[in-house]
């Protein structure tokens, strides 16, 4: 088998045996790269020489017989949301073109510590605003399983090279749903860690209360792999959970069911909606977890539905604030100064030209949520909503060890679709967003193909803060059954490349 067909936990034993060499895995995945890019356009920057080097250089710490983790010369796609100290970093906005950050991520730097070797950095809507990659500034991504739609979003890039076979492995953030809702849709694993167990550190804020960084992968036990190598406490993330990592690993491995007690979200399972195909595949999965030995009951979790609007008055006024960095005078463009205007008459004509429209309306929805006589009724409101939702949660817990919904509402919809719909866009996201307001885990694994559209959908499993270990648990489960069905994996390869 060819080595882009490997698993990354395959290819990092092979490379561990000296049966082949980090670089030739590497040089593998960027001809695959060469090859089907023009069609897909995940990567907003590719330089196979300093990939190839990095290969080489994890090549010789082995040789030298230093101890790296199981993933030691696995290639790697990374959003390019994470700063890199030897790639640029733009988060696909015109506001960032050319910038150099002068330090690593701290995701950056566990991926480059564990010997992932970094193929490039992934395209993603503009400041992860979106649910497309529609609304990048540079390129549209397309899906590999049908190149007409969107591979969504926002770390589009990123689950649509994983989708492509152009890397094994890739990194992307979840505020709302931007890795769980592109996995879903180009029928991959993508899991949203618990807020905090992942380090923000170097990540380009968008909500910082939100903002998670996760994995991509192709199967559940490769995602694991990947958010063990960069997860665990970071002095320089306010945030992090300074807590033991939960074993991510060990629950991928073991994918036993039996006994546990799984809530169905009846709000999102047969709501307004749904395409049909996806809660078909839902309801068989649904039977499938009862077959395996688990209990399922109905959860009702009403004020579910509130989330999402408030998650449009939170994640948009933490926006404002976070991108008045973007100041014209520290980083990337600066437009108009000639030595005749004012540094605010700079920073506006920057501001105007940098920032794209979604990213505006977000700065603008914000800046009128926090303003003074508005923020009780905007901004504080929806931070009760938040409360409330979590409090939902934690009864449903009391009764269940995991929550199940569809990841999303309908599969990968065509490019341009909603675009210029600012509302059904946002409805992509309306089973993922409550988990992100609690800071809860939460993993989309594939459960079958659409009967309408043969396209993937994905299944949500949920679980409380710190129980990462019961998603991939589940979703381990999930997956050994189905591709027994399957006779392997639902992406055998990417349909239309
Ligand atoms: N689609 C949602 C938004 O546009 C979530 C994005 C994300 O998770 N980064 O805000």
């Amino acid at each position: 088998m060819s080595l882009i067909r490997k698993t990354a936990a395959e290819l990092g034993a092979m490379i561990a045996a000296g049966e082949v060499s980090a670089a030739e895995v590497a040089e593998a995945h960027l001809d695959r790269m060469a090859e089907v890019e023009p069609k897909v356009k995940a990567f907003l920057h590719v330089d196979r020489e300093t990939t190839l080097e990095q290969a080489r250089a994890v090549d010789a710490r082995l040789k030298a017989g230093e101890k790296l983790g199981p993933l030691a010369g696995v290639p790697i796609a990374h959003k390019d949301i994470f700063t890199t100290r030897d790639m640029p970093t733009t988060a696909a906005s015109k506001i960032l073109q050319g910038w150099r950050p002068p330090y690593d991520a701290t995701v950056t730097r566990r991926l480059r510590e564990a010997g992932l070797v970094i193929l490039g950095k992934t395209n993603l809507d503009e400041f992860a605003m979106g649910s497309s990659t529609e609304n990048s500034a540079y390129q549209l991504t397309h899906n590999p399983w049908d190149l007409t739609r969107v591979p969504g979003g926002s770390s589009g890039g990123s689950s649509a090279a994983v989708a492509a076979y152009e890397a094994p492995l890739s990194t992307g953030t979840d505020t709302g749903g931007s890795i769980r809702q592109p996995a879903a849709v180009t029928g991959i694993v993508g899991m949203k860690p618990t807020y905090g167990g992942s380090s923000r550190y170097g990540l380009i804020a968008f909500a910082s209360s939100l903002d998670t960084p996760g994995p991509f992968a192709r199967n559940v036990l490769d995602a694991a792999l990947l958010q063990e190598a960069f997860s665990g406490h970071d002095p320089m993330d306010s945030t992090s959970i300074d807590a033991p990592v939960p074993s991510v690993v060990e629950a991928a491995r073991n994918g036993d069911v039996a006994g546990m007690r799984i809530g169905v979200v009846r709000e999102f399972a047969g709501g307004d909606g749904v395409q049909p195909g996806v809660l078909a595949r839902f309801n068989e999965a649904v039977q499938l977890l009862e077959s395996l030995g688990a209990k399922v009951v109905e959860v009702s979790c009403p004020s579910f539905a509130s989330a999402l609007p408030a998650y449009y008055l939170i994640a948009p006024s933490e926006c404002s604030s976070n991108l008045a960095r973007f100041d014209a005078m520290r980083y990337g463009l600066r437009v108009g100064d000639d030595g005749t205007r004012s540094a605010e008459e700079v920073m506006a004509l920057t501001r105007a030209a940098g920032f794209g429209p979604e990213v505006k309306r977000r700065i603008m929805l914000g800046t009128y949520a926090l303003s003074s006589g508005y923020y009780d009724a905007y901004y504080g409101q929806a931070q009760k909503v938040r409360t409330v939702i979590a409090r939902e949660f934690e009864a449903a817990y009391q009764q269940v060890d995991v929550l199940i919904s569809p990841t999303t509402p309908t599969t990968a919809f065509p490019i341009g679709e909603r675009a210029d719909d600012p509302m059904a866009m946002y409805l992509a996201d309306l089973y993922t967003i409550p988990s992100n307001l609690t800071g809860n885990a939460a993993i989309s694994v594939p459960c079958g193909l659409a009967d309408e559209d043969g396209l993937p959908v994905g299944l949500q499993i949920m679980a409380p803060v710190l129980g990462d270990d019961r998603c991939y648990r589940v979703g381990a489960a999930v997956e050994k059954a189905l591709e027994s069905r399957w006779g392997g994996p639902l992406l055998k390869e990417a349909p239309s490349l």
